[in-house]
């Protein structure tokens, strides 16, 4: 088939890669002039370290990202935890890896370079497409008009054009910003956060090495109400290092790396799932088709994940099957996370005072009783139910 893909992002890249090596001609169509991520650290948890090894793209992620253990909240006035789920409690070799996006960008760039029968066009932005029975044509800002494909396979995150979902601003974002990783006792095998209630949390996530870049980084992220980064940024940058080192001492010598408000870029969040990621010969995969806050750090896995039950759905079908195969293949997984994500972001981020409660006072302690911890494990590692669906 000849394949459009929108957007040469986490879930684009995986299925070019995937798809040219069934023999399909790719088309990538990407807005960026050369490529290049923006954003800074996330976590590839397990099911998404399957589908890197997949692609062949695992080994360079991991020589640059970093194999993080544990994931440790604790809530800063009282000292006590509020998070602490550990990797190996369900398979003693998991891990998650935490990773710059230019790094995880690199690696499934380098994957893609390897294969044939993949043309990338830069400097397009998509605005929409025109699909009849027999074929699809995709429109540029620009008034171009490529094609005719036989499929167009929307991957353009979050702000996608295509996308007919409906998805509701959450309240509270973060600013991320990305320093050297300093002399510190923070462990580097942790994601390290510190709460107080819902309404603060900051973080330090220990990303490893950047292409390009010398040395080993830190991702640093604080909460922030979605309509508060022009307050955050009037109130000036060192009344934001007092707060956050108020908070918690131990990231000093992380924020104070931050000497301009523009290393700190606003994240807003979103919440929305589409209940039929496809339409005739049109399919939407990753932040296209479900977004959510990044709590539960499945995003980028839920697009990676996407891409490969895509691949395996054309493989084993004609196209008028394949699409209802796909999305019926990841319908439980991503309504379940999805739901965990809504169900569990405003206990660590929102204005509440009765849910950090709920979650200090009865939702921890639970956490902590067998079989608990194991089932939080799968929950991060994203296998509580499984990630594909047969096909
Ligand atoms: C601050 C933050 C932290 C996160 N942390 C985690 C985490 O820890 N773990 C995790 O798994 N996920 C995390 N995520 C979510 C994750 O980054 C996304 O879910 C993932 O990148 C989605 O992949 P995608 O392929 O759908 O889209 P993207 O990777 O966003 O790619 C979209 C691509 O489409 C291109 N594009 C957009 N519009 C157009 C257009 N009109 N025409 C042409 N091209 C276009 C863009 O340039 C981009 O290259 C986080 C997200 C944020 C914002």
């Amino acid at each position: 088939m000849r394949i459009a893909i929108i957007g040469a992002g986490m879930g684009g890249l995986t299925a070019a890669s995937l798809l040219a090596d069934q023999g399909h001609e790719i088309t990538i169509f990407d807005q960026f002039d050369t490529p290049k991520p923006v954003g800074s650290g996330l976590v590839i948890q397990p099911v998404g370290q399957q589908v890197l090894a997949e692609v062949g793209a695992l080994e360079t992620a991991l020589s640059y990202g970093n194999r993080v253990t544990h994931m440790l909240g604790i809530e800063a006035q009282n000292g006590k935890r509020v998070l602490d789920v550990k990797y190996d409690l369900v398979d003693p070799n998991a891990y998650g890896l935490a990773i710059h996006r230019a790094a995880l960008f690199d690696a499934l760039w380098k994957a893609m370079l390897t294969r044939d029968g993949i043309t990338l066009t830069t400097a397009s932005d998509v605005t929409s497409v025109r699909q009849d029975d027999d074929s699809i044509e995709v429109f540029t800002a620009t008034h171009d008009v490529h094609g005719p494909f036989d499929l167009c396979i929307d991957s353009s995150g979050a702000g996608s054009p295509l996308s007919p979902i409906k998805s509701k601003p959450l309240g509270y974002g973060a600013i991320w910003g990305t320093v050297d990783w300093p002399e510190t006792e923070i462990p580097k095998h942790h994601l390290s956060q510190r709460y107080v209630k819902a309404s603060h949390m900051i973080g330090a996530l220990p990303i490893g090495h950047i292409p390009g870049q010398n040395g080993f980084k830190a991702a640093v992220f604080w909460s922030l109400p979605s309509d508060s980064y022009a307050a955050w940024q009037d109130a000036g940058l060192d009344a934001w290092k007092a707060e956050a080192t108020t908070l918690w001492p131990a990231l000093a010598p992380f924020v104070n790396q931050i000497t301009d408000a523009d290393q700190m870029t606003m994240a807003r969040y979103t919440h929305g799932t589409l209940n039929r990621p496809y339409s005739n010969r049109l399919v939407h995969i990753g932040d296209a088709a479900h977004r959510a806050s990044p709590q539960l750090g499945q995003g980028a896995n839920m697009a990676l994940l996407d891409a490969l039950a895509l691949s395996r759905a054309l493989n084993t079908r004609p196209l008028t099957q394949a699409l209802p195969a796909f999305a019926r293949a990841r319908r439980l997984h991503t309504k379940i996370y999805q739901a965990m994500s809504w169900a569990f972001t405003p206990m660590y981020q929102s204005d509440s005072a009765l849910l950090p409660l709920i979650r200090d006072r009865a939702l921890f302690p639970i956490s902590q009783i067998p079989p608990t911890p194991r089932i939080l494990t799968s929950l991060v590692c994203g296998t509580m139910v499984p990630p594909i669906g047969r096909l």
